[in-house]
């Protein structure tokens, strides 16, 4: 029998499994019933998937939505492993042609609508096999205290009760012990174990944002996710047609989705977001059951939500596949009066709860602690960690109101000395030093302020005129945006005090790519242009077999391809969700894309751990570790190599990260031109940030160090903490 380590890398393509697959599919091969409950994007399906490929007899998946359980099967079938379902939307022929498949043996899993599940003709069908797994997906639907009860899941224990020898694992997202119980007990389990992951979503970057001037803060973070799929909640069908109209003017491709258009055209909309064809759904809630696409890049709330449990589960559709993701919620105080309105006309005992609901989010959008705390304790759990670093507080504080004194002073001197007759964009220009028409037109090239401000980056700046003309220190005339230091601001200039406010890290999109903890650093920096090459190829590929493209790959798999560039067949089945059919069917196109963009763009392949190294000069990093660890000086090793210091330092980062020590920091730091004291900033940086990527170092310390420079401070720094 194969391992179900060999069935994840072989027929799913991953290298390790997520948090309590490895147990929970242990657990079900021990036959022992099987409790699960992890949040969307946890991996439940394949914790019953791989069982089923390791068990000789069949697997009955029972799942309550047409449309996943298509899905599903259609994902399965990408992979190689035959699979049909059985539901109400099948012509007599499909239907008839699905049993021989599985009465034949041919297909392993079976995914039934419960009702179908309870017919006589499938109970016969049944009873003619051998029956080994009946997994129970969103098994919550038994339950009459959880959010969606449907008598036809009471009847399952019949199912078990006529199939005893097959083992029952039942899954759901819905947390609360009043539901377990439930399902339990219904379902007749005895010697059942549970298994609860934690509802944390590492990748989700979640922040709330008071709710000024919704549509063109809509426009300006939509800014940071150009051609990338997201929904937008809002709370009525009026303001979803209206923003949709909007958002088309502006030229993004959006549609609507809400209860009041016709069913043909609700579907269309959804089906053009699924593939890929619509970037942005507008929707009221009734969006999103029943999606399963899991490249959702970004959730926005326009307006506020009815309840954290309902934020949760909204935000929860976004990142399905792992990759980092933006949740943005747009927080105005009056969109709770609207919620009231409606609360209002009901009856009680749901009148208080519903208040009760609602005052909880409204505390949560107010809350200046880790949005995560809230979020999880909601869910029973206890968020241990200080600082997230992908929620807004949690970003927002280490950031938060340093002294920004200097830049403040260059800033309202050069809006002084140029005459006070310019915009911010012109005045940051002459800051950076810039060459053009405007500057030389008017010699600006020879004010004192000229080129003072290299340090800062353009957005930056803007960033701190906005702060300065918040202040007072600047005054903006509204027409042409001329800027002119106020009289707090000239005061300020004279008595040298103090100013506290913010300097961007980075822009949005670069800092939550940053900061995930999931994504390696290579992975971060993929290479923008050979995605776009790679997901239009995946496009085609999907249209022609008539499949969402997610179907033939996750963005996952892309973005990896796009960060190591693999160029041929071992490098590729290395990328995640790679599977041998995968490779098989589609591999072949997409090697041709990489190495076609490698060979014009001059660009080769990084290798990914664990790293397959062919020839020598592919190992020369080893060579080079083990002599500078036999007490070899870089000198030595340059004039050996040829090579410069640079190559050297990159030869040992290399060694060390592939875990092997070296032998002392001496000699490494002996090459650092910074005094100790700036060492020690470099330092704590890497401390905060982590050591992967020098890019956020950088611009943490305001470009004031080098890249060479943390180059060598980084093998330092791995070096000590070793
Ligand atoms: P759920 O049903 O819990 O919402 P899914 O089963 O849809 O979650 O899995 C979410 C995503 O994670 C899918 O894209 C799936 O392919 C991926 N996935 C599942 N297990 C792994 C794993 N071990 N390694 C990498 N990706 C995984
Ligand atoms: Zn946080």
């Amino acid at each position: 029998m194969l391992t179900s380590e060999t069935i994840l890398k072989t027929t799913f393509g991953y290298d390790t499994f997520k948090p309590l697959q490895r147990e929970i599919i242990n657990n079900v091969m021990a036959r022992r019933d099987t409790l699960v409950i992890m949040p969307t994007g946890g991996g439940k399906s394949l914790t019953y998937q791989v069982p089923a490929l390791m068990l000789d007899g069949l697997t009955v998946v029972v799942s309550p939505l047409i449309a996943l359980m298509k899905d599903q099967v259609e994902q399965l079938r990408a992979l190689g492993v035959s699979a049909v379902f059985l539901n109400s939307s099948l012509s007599p022929e499909e239907y008839q042609t699905n049993m021989d498949s599985v009465k034949s043996g041919r297909s392993k899993l079976l995914y039934v609508a419960p009702e179908t599940l309870l017919t006589p003709r499938l109970f016969s069908l049944l009873s003619s096999l051998k029956l080994d797994l009946l997994a129970i997906d969103e098994a919550h639907c038994i339950s009459e205290w959880g959010h969606d009860f449907r008598p036809e899941y009471r009847q399952l224990v019949d199912v078990r009760r006529k199939f005893p020898s097959a083992v029952c694992m039942a899954l759901t997202a819905t947390a609360t012990p009043r539901v377990r119980t439930d399902i339990m007990s219904s379902l007749g389990f005895t010697q059942s174990n549970e298994f609860l992951a934690s509802f944390n979503r590492e990748n989700l970057f979640i922040e709330v944002t008071p709710k000024k001037d919704p549509i063109s803060q809509t426009l300006s973070f939509l800014q940071n996710f150009k051609d990338q799929s997201g929904i937008i909640y809002c709370f009525s069908r009026r303001q979803v047609d209206e923003l949709a109209a909007t958002l088309a003017r502006y030229k993004f491709s959006v549609r609507p989705y809400h209860a009041g258009l016709e069913d043909g055209e609700r579907k269309r909309n959804q089906e053009a977001f699924i593939r890929d064809d619509a970037q942005i759904i507008v929707a009221t809630i009734a969006f999103g059951m029943g999606i399963n696409k899991p490249n959702v890049r970004f959730v926005i709330h326009f307006d506020l939500p009815k309840s954290v449990e309902s934020y949760y589960q909204e935000i929860g559709r976004a990142g399905r596949d792992g990759l980092p993701s933006h949740c943005l919620l747009l927080y105005s105080y009056g969109d709770a009066g609207k919620i009231k309105y409606f609360i209002e006309q009901k009856e009680e005992p749901e009148r208080s709860a519903s208040y009760q609901h609602l005052e909880a989010m409204t505390r949560y959008a107010e809350g200046s602690i880790c949005r995560r705390k809230p979020l999880l304790s909601y869910f029973g759990e206890t968020y241990s960690q200080e600082n997230c670093g992908t929620c807004d507080n949690c970003g927002a504080e280490p950031s938060s109101q340093t002294d920004i004194t200097i830049p403040a002073q260059k800033f309202l001197s050069c809006v002084k000395r140029s005459g006070e007759k310019f915009g911010a964009g012109h005045i940051i220009d002459i800051l950076l030093g810039s060459e053009n028409e405007k500057i030389q037109k008017y010699n600006h090239q020879t004010l004192s302020t000229y080129g003072i401000g290299r340090e800062l980056t353009k957005s930056q700046w803007m960033h701190i005129s906005r702060q300065l003309v918040e202040r007072g220190l600047l005054n903006q005339e509204p027409a042409y945006r001329v800027l002119s230091v106020t009289a707090r601001g000239l005061e300020m200039l004279k008595s040298r005090e103090q100013v506290k406010g913010q300097i961007n890290e980075a822009k949005r999109s670069e800092r939550s790519g940053a900061r995930i903890k999931s994504t390696s650093a290579e992975e971060a920096e993929y290479d923008k242009s050979l995605f776009t090459l790679l997901r239009n190829k995946r496009k085609d590929l999907a249209d022609a077999s008539n499949v969402p493209p997610y179907v033939i790959f996750s963005d996952k798999t892309l973005v990896q391809m796009a960060a190591y560039f693999p160029q041929d067949k071992d490098s590729l089945l290395n990328m995640s969700g790679m599977g041998r059919v995968k490779y098989e069917r589609y591999g072949a196109d997409f090697l041709t894309i990489i190495k076609e963009y490698c060979r014009e763009n001059k660009i080769e392949e990084k290798y990914k751990s664990p790293m397959r190294e062919k020839d020598d000069a592919g190992r020369r990093y080893m060579a080079v570790g083990e002599a500078y660890n036999a007490g070899e000086s870089l000198e030595n090793l340059m004039a050996r190599y040829g090579v410069t210091a640079d190559t050297i330092l990159n030869h040992l980062a290399r060694f060390m990260m592939a875990g092997n020590p070296l032998r002392s920091a001496e000699d490494l730091i002996a090459l650092s031109k910074l005094t100790p004291d700036q060492q020690q900033k470099v330092f704590i940086a890497f401390d905060e940030l982590g050591a992967d990527m020098l890019k956020p170092i950088h611009e943490k310390l305001n470009a004031t160090v080098n890249y060479d420079e943390l180059k060598i401070l980084r093998l330092c720094y791995l070096c000590e903490k070793n």
